[in-house]
């Protein structure tokens, strides 16, 4: 059993997985030798150029088979699942005055609701899909929404902040049927949960590196070959590389990287998953056994293995963060100067803005042991109690019945 002696003793414990997670060995040993040995750029003609243009070729055969696509033609690499998101919403191609209607859930990343508000700006009507208190979208919503006008649907495969999993599949089927296109960005999924683009039936999807334990600034947008790849143009020209569809040098060693991550991901997925899951239960069910007033967002739906978003009534989550200094856990508020702003993913799952602004989320992967699960379970309670202990204990409860 951990103490606060393990503190001074400069312990940090990371639980914040699903923010970003530390390259694997393995990545790092593939990705080393294109840093400096076969560091040529890939399209040029000569002999290097082509040893590294090769590399990236094999890269693209394995996150294909990775994601569940059919051919590596239809991968593009990016500077990551925000690029990825913006090259679709952005990369929409203006044509047709008859769809109009773009949809997206009100629990999208921002990487994709801010897009979406440039498209308003330029004539979209943007419609969000609400989801339930149990943070999954509505599918009587989705039928009602989409329609015959709608070019686009855009609905992540699992929500960063609280985990929740939606129905893609049924998702598609919907919008397909009235001729719509379909984006997921699955950033959060693939190396979390099995990912098939295919099974999905998406057109697009958006795939980040830094979540499954590959390097930063690299992702994969997945554009299906057909209609799909013809509805959007690019968002940024340049030297043609990526098909003409992103320019750009391309970054060989985070690409080689990124392919590496994929197959250990899906070599490991099985093992890891049921692992992680055990801990994420253990975490949650000692939370609940030694605090009182706490609520599990999302705790009766499907989630990823490894996320869990908890609020303490009355306790922020920035002063929470901030005492509860050796564990590195998330919170889903924006910080504008200084002034903290709850969650939007809280709110549309129907929270008040008091208790949103309670909520932190602890995500769990693949070198999260059971002592550190339980040195943040000690870590928590001391700080919840002791900024419960500044005050009142009436005001929490007043929180829970009286919320904004
Ligand atoms: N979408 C989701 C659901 C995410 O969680 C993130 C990362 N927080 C992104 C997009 C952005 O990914 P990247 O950092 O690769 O731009």
């Amino acid at each position: 059993m951990h103490n606060l002696s393990s503190v001074k003793l400069g312990k940090i414990v990371y639980l914040d997985y699903n923010a970003t997670t530390p390259c694997s060995r393995e990545v790092l040993d593939a990705m080393l030798p294109f840093f400096r040995e076969d560091f040529a750029n890939a399209s040029s003609l000569h002999a290097m150029g082509r040893k590294a243009a090769r590399a990236v070729n094999d890269a693209r055969g394995h996150v294909a088979a990775a994601i569940g696509s059919s051919t590596a033609e239809e991968i593009y690499f990016t500077g990551g699942a925000t690029e990825a998101n913006n090259m679709v919403l952005l990369g929409l191609v203006d044509g047709s005055n008859v769809r109009r209607r773009i949809v997206v859930s009100a629990i999208e990343h921002k990487s994709v609701l801010e897009p979406c508000r440039r498209l308003s700006e330029r004539g979209f009507e943007v419609v969000q899909i609400p989801v339930t208190g149990n943070g999954i979208v509505d599918l009587q919503a989705v039928a009602c929404l989409i329609d015959a006008k709608t070019l686009l649907v855009s609905v992540h495969g699992a929500n960063n902040e609280i985990g929740t999993l939606q129905p893609i599949k049924a998702i598609s089927e919907i919008a397909h049927a009235h001729g719509a296109l379909v984006h997921c960005d699955a950033s959060q999924m693939l190396g979390k949960v099995p990912v098939s683009v295919d099974e999905l039936k998406v057109d697009f999807a958006s795939f980040s590196g830094h979540k499954l334990y590959g390097p930063k600034g690299i992702g994969i947008l997945f554009v299906r070959r057909g209609s799909a790849r013809l509805a959007i143009g690019p968002i940024l020209l340049g030297g043609g590389q990526e098909a003409d569809f992103r320019p750009g040098t391309l970054n060989v060693p985070a690409i080689v990287g990124l392919a590496e991550a994929c197959r250990q991901a899906t070599s490991t997925l099985t093992s890891e998953t049921s692992q992680i899951r055990r801990l994420r239960d253990l975490f949650e069910q000692s939370i609940l056994d030694r605090n009182t007033d706490v609520i599990v967002a999302a705790s009766a739906a499907e989630r990823l293995p490894g996320t869990s978003s908890i609020c303490f009534l009355g306790v922020p989550a920035d002063a929470l963060i901030a005492h509860a200094r050796c564990i590195c856990i998330g919170t889903g508020s924006a910080c504008t100067a200084g002034a903290v702003s709850p969650s939007h993913v809280q709110l549309a799952c129907g929270h008040s803005r008091e208790i949103a602004r309670c909520f932190v989320r602890i995500s769990l992967g693949r070198y999260t042991t059971e002592e550190e699960v339980e040195f943040a379970i000690n870590a928590l309670t001391e700080s919840v109690t002791a900024i419960r202990g500044y005050q009142p204990k009436e005001a929490n409860l007043a929180m829970l019945n009286h919320g904004e």
